[in-house]
């Protein structure tokens, strides 16, 4: 099979003009040296059939249209808006030829009810004011700016700078002298997820934490700011979730289980996943007058942000006030759950899904993925109106509860775990759409079919293929190595899936093949979680037209279709196996580094040749001397992975021949499964052994996360138990893969 990179290679040895139009030629779509993934040759020409029609049966006019509907009022989890978009969407789903339902679940939804932040002659704000320039964000009913799983609190103390607030900023300030404890910590936004920073600020003996979106990353220093450009102004505010969700998402009172009416829950003041200490975020303009008190040494280059002042770490002169009050209520949060069943394999399951709740108006983050979601779904209707039915069933989600915490999947995947267990092939999920480049993150044993389909949409901008397009960026951004590395693959490396949207349940907690895919990149940032995500907004700075929601329902439908109605599920393991081989790689590669840092940072500290890290006038902490790195022995995890790469090439080898039957879907279904261990070390929630959210990094992912987090948090014991139980899991894949290709050698 070429790659549509090779193909363009051998045209433009021709000439340059030739080359041009070999990029229209690409535009043509799909070669028949590739052919689709799981079907035979007389299926994928009925299939591209489909396809085809599917393009002609939706309409980019209906998209703008639903989302000023749906972003017309404030629409987060348990208001009455969203209970309207809900049957809304009902109602067009069973329109359309779904069997609809809105799933309901009982889940502690906490509400801002008096929030000050104050110090001697001076008050904060904490609002976000209507603009006349756009009656679209105005938003009577909507959440005030707040971080939702602050605790209440009522906290005087003095400031302290701690820049992002991630564990590498606490050794920052620890080699300074600068304690934290019994103070409130100033943050900005960025550097790692939100939910961090009070957790580490509270494990260093804070006691309150202030979040503020700095204009050099999110604000005038990135271009003009709303509502003359799309970036942050000074009111604007990131509200967002600070529950510890890489300990579990969800409901914080019913970990593990349904949040139904009769659910078991936990008490308040046992539930885990509430933060430590009083949070608030505020806006750049609340957060300048508080960070002008900070004395003490002053912040080191990278930490400066681009307020017009010097910037200081503190603590300040100043004791600042910070009192929290919320609402803590259960609220309904409904699920719209859509449903085509399969015409002859009805307990195989293709899940889609999308949350429409938002922080306030919601256009961007959710709605522009909600609407592009609806519009697939459109499409899809229509297909059933012309006779067509998908082999597998397939089901829509608008998932509701997202921004608080994964809420509503949360609770449906808990609810329904044991069916979705045996009968869930994939689950593909998108969250906000904008302009520009596809990005797609997730399982690598379907990363070679999502490629395949990337080569069959073109880019409503440059008419590319959208595989084309984001390879292109790729290419660009890339380091030389990369660059060869990229160049000699025929498929582009999908990214490893941590957190931040609602595939986490499907894909860590019970092993369903995930995606999550968008496309964004060329819009201009600034009011992600903030009132001015609005209409308005969104179709000047985001994707006026809606072109590339629009697009996200044709690679939706696509990766839909041919999972529902491919012969042979689309499977493959090489690209996984190869891909957790060099995950496996970077293990001793990591320790061999903090051997060689530790050895070096210890020699200087005895020597006294310690560099200042900034400000050399001021006395410095004593900084302690690390414990050697011993050796970690990682032979048990090379010997898995070498076989897993043996089985993944024994299963490509027969897959092109195999024959459809239940047996293999069945085979195939169960390999993301076997990738299921007992849980990680202290969160138990996360079963997966490939991928999990860090548990100092929140959204970002770590690989391998059971060993790479017991080498970073340099607990060697802990590592050396890990590495077994990894290698035993990686012998369950290779179990099911050879299990497979037994299978399908057979016929
Ligand atoms: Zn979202």
């Amino acid at each position: 099979m070429g790659s549509a990179l090779e193909f363009k290679d051998r045209r433009c040895r021709l000439s340059r003009v030739l080359c041009l139009l070999s990029a229209i030629a690409l535009a043509s779509f799909g070669s028949s040296d590739d052919p689709l993934m799981g079907f035979s040759p007389e299926a994928a020409k009925q299939q591209l059939a489909t396809e085809e029609k599917f393009d002609s049966l939706i309409v980019q006019s209906d998209l703008p249209i639903w989302l000023k509907q749906f972003s017309a009022k404030p629409h987060h989890v348990g208001s009455p808006y969203g209970l309207k978009n809900a049957e809304y969407a009902l109602s067009l789903f069973k329109q359309w030829g779904f069997d609809a339902e809105i799933e309901r679940f009982y889940v502690l939804f906490p509400s801002p009810k008096e929030r000050v932040l104050e110090m001697a002659g001076y008050r904060a704000k904490l609002q976000e004011p209507a603009l006349k320039e756009d009656s679209t964000s105005r938003a009577p009913g909507g959440l005030q700016p707040y971080n939702a799983y602050s605790p209440d609190g009522d906290v005087t103390a003095k400031l302290v700078y701690v820049n992002y607030g991630m564990p590498k900023d606490y050794e920052v300030l620890e080699s300074e002298g600068i304690s934290v404890k019994g103070k409130i910590v100033i943050s900005r936004y960025g550097g790692g997820w939100r939910g961090i920073k009070p957790k580490v600020a509270a494990e260093h003996g804070a006691i309150g934490c202030l979040i503020y979106s700095d204009p050099r990353d999110d604000g005038f220093y990135r271009g003009d700011v709303y509502p003359v450009g799309g970036y942050r102004n000074e009111n604007g505010v990131q509200r967002g979730s600070i529950a510890d969700m890489p300990l579990f998402p969800g409901d914080p009172l019913t970990p593990g289980e349904g949040a139904s009416k009769e659910a078991k829950r936990l008490a308040l003041k046992d539930a885990p996943t509430i933060a430590k200490i009083p949070t608030l975020p505020i806006s750049y303009g609340d957060a300048l007058p508080l960070l002008k008190t900070l004395r003490g040494p002053v912040a080191p280059d990278d930490w400066r942000g681009a307020l017009p002042i010097t910037y200081h770490i503190g603590p300040g002169d100043t004791d600042v006030h910070l009192k929290l009050k919320f609402n803590w209520q259960t609220v309904e949060a409904r699920d719209v759950i859509a449903k085509v069943k399969g015409s002859e394999l009805p307990d195989e399951w293709i899940i889609r899904g999308n949350h429409y709740d938002g922080w306030v108006l919601g256009a961007e983050d959710p709605l522009s993925g909600a609407v592009a979601l609806m519009e697939e779904a459109k499409g899809i209707g229509g297909l059933l109106k012309t006779g067509w039915r998908p082999k597998r069933t397939m089901i829509y989600c608008l998932w509701d509860g997202e921004e608080p915490g994964l809420l509503g999947s949360t609770e449906w995947v808990e609810t329904h775990a044991e069916e979705l267990s045996k009968k869930a092939v994939a689950y593909l999920n998108t969250d906000s759409i904008g302009r520009g480049f596809f990005n797609v993150g997730g399982s690598h044993s379907l990363e070679k079919f999502v490629n395949q389909v990337e080569r069959y949409v073109i880019d409503p901008e440059t008419h590319l293929t959208i595989a084309e397009r984001a390879r292109a960026q790729k290419l660009v951004g890339a380091s030389a190595a990369d660059r060869k590395e990229l160049r000699a693959k025929p498929d582009m490396p999908i990214g490893a899936l941590g957190s931040g949207s609602d595939f986490s349940s499907f894909l860590q907690h019970i092993g369903i093949a995930s995606f999550d895919m968008g496309f964004g990149g060329e819009g201009g940032g600034g009011v992600y979680h903030s009132t001015y995500d609005s209409y308005d907004w969104y179709t000047r700075f985001a994707d006026p037209k809606l072109q590339y929601g629009f697009t996200t329902a044709q690679v939706g439908a696509r990766i839909m279709t041919r999972l529902a109605d491919a012969d042979v599920l689309p499977f493959e393991f090489s690209n996984l196996a190869e891909t957790i081989d060099k995950y496996a790689k970077e293990l001793p590669k990591l320790v061999d580094t903090m051997r060689d840092e530790t050895a070096e940072k210890n020699r200087e500290i005895l020597d006294g040749t310690l560099k200042a890290t900034f400000d050399p006038l001021l006395p410095k902490a004593m900084p302690k001397i690390k414990d050697a790195v011993p050796t970690v022995d990682f032979t048990v995890l090379t010997k898995a992975v070498e076989r897993l790469l043996s089985s993944a090439k024994k299963y490509s080898a027969v897959a092109g021949k195999a024959k459809a039957s239940v047996a293999l879907d069945e085979a195939l279904m169960q390999t993301e499964r076997s990738l299921l261990g007992s849980g990680l070390p202290r969160r138990p929630w996360y079963r997966h052994a490939i991928y999990a959210p860090g548990f100092y990094t929140g959204y970002g992912v770590k690989t391998l996360p059971a060993i790479r987090e017991a080498l970073e948090e340099r607990n060697w014991s802990e590592a050396t138990q890990q590495i077994p139980l990894v290698a035993a899991t990686l012998d369950h894949l290779a179990d099911a893969i050879e299990k497979a290709t037994a299978i399908a050698a057979r016929m």
